[in-house]
């Protein structure tokens, strides 16, 4: 394990630095949206969609997601390329499930994205119950193939309760059971997975419980979201309805905080705080929409009560 703490003055492993380490270089993620639906969004067995997840399924672009994969690519990337001078990208297959349809369909869209020279590997956005030996046979070639083969697993919460409440239509058992299975599996793969913070009722004990099954797993990085209102879901009417209130950008910031100190040093984080790409469909917080205040105002308070990544193990 890799325990060195100096993040360049970060209090926390940020996952740029990660990929700095690993590319030598800024290395940027290109999102895309391939996969049209999920287990959720099809009812099976009786799943419902998850409350806070809009149409667009989580999607960055999704004006974008009648392109084909090598315009979504193209589009995206000199984009970035304008903008942040990028020169080195990973597709990040982003919206929905993208295990969730045949995987010969996933492996025709790796193979257009690996064809560009700038494109060092795939981030792959899925669920606990869509994973399959043809989908590690799947990223296990590509990773022999010496591409970047990264997985982003939405497990949401390690409370069963939470889940229900969310609509998830899976448990934190099997989050952690799939975890295992894919390391277990594709032991070379680069694995993260999501995780919610602001659920209703949530406790201290519930954000340091999840920093601690996190260490104790063999992930590489986590993306911790601040749960937020977004227009035409379930949430929205919980909310209207006065049944769900949102967390404060204060409180948010010392449960990071928290979960924090209790996670292992060599955990990548990917981002402090999630932002609603698309201001008009937020609904609440306000603070939901500027990252980079919210990043500044994390860090801060980090620094001034000096805390940091890890802290407590
Ligand atoms: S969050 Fe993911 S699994 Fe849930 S409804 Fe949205 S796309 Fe489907």
């Amino acid at each position: 394990m890799n325990t060195n703490k100096n993040w360049n003055g970060r209090p926390y492993f940020p996952i740029s630095q990660f990929y700095k380490d690993k590319f030598g270089e800024k290395v940027y993620k290109v999102p895309i949206s391939v996969a049209e639906t999920c287990p959720n969004r099809e009812g099976l067995k009786g799943m419902k969609v998850c409350n806070f997840c809009d149409v667009w399924g989580s999607a960055a672009f999704p004006e974008f997601r009648d392109l084909e994969v090598k315009n979504q690519i193209e589009v995206t990337k000199n984009r970035m390329a304008r903008r942040f001078k990028a020169k080195k990208f990973l597709v990040y297959f982003q919206a929905y499930t993208n295990t969730f349809s045949k995987t010969s369909r996933l492996k025709k869209q790796f193979d257009i994205a690996a064809q560009f020279e700038d494109v060092l590997g795939f981030v792959v956005g899925t669920r606990p119950d869509c994973i399959s030996r043809a989908v590690f046979d799947l990223w296990n070639d590509y990773i022999q193939k010496k591409l970047f083969v990264s997985v982003e697993l939405g497990v949401q919460s390690f409370n069963e309760k939470q889940l229900l409440w969310m609509d998830r239509g899976h448990t934190a058992e099997l989050s952690i059971k799939a975890i295992h299975k894919i390391r277990d599996n594709c032991p070379e793969i680069d694995l993260g997975i999501h995780l919610m913070f602001g659920l209703p009722g949530e406790t201290d004990e519930d954000i340091i419980l999840a920093a601690k099954k996190c260490s104790a797993l063999p992930i590489n990085n986590v993306k911790i979201h601040n749960l937020h209102v977004l227009k035409n879901t379930t949430l929205e009417k919980d909310y209207l309805a006065g049944s769900f209130t949102p967390i404060t950008r204060e409180e948010y910031t010392r449960q990071t905080g928290l979960f924090l100190q209790y996670l292992r040093p060599d955990i990548a984080v990917h981002r402090l705080a999630a932002v609603a790409s698309r201001h008009e469909e937020l609904v609440a917080p306000e603070w939901a929409k500027s990252k980079l205040d919210n990043y500044q105002f994390i860090i801060d308070y980090l620094k001034n009560n000096k805390l940091y990544q890890s802290q407590m193990i």
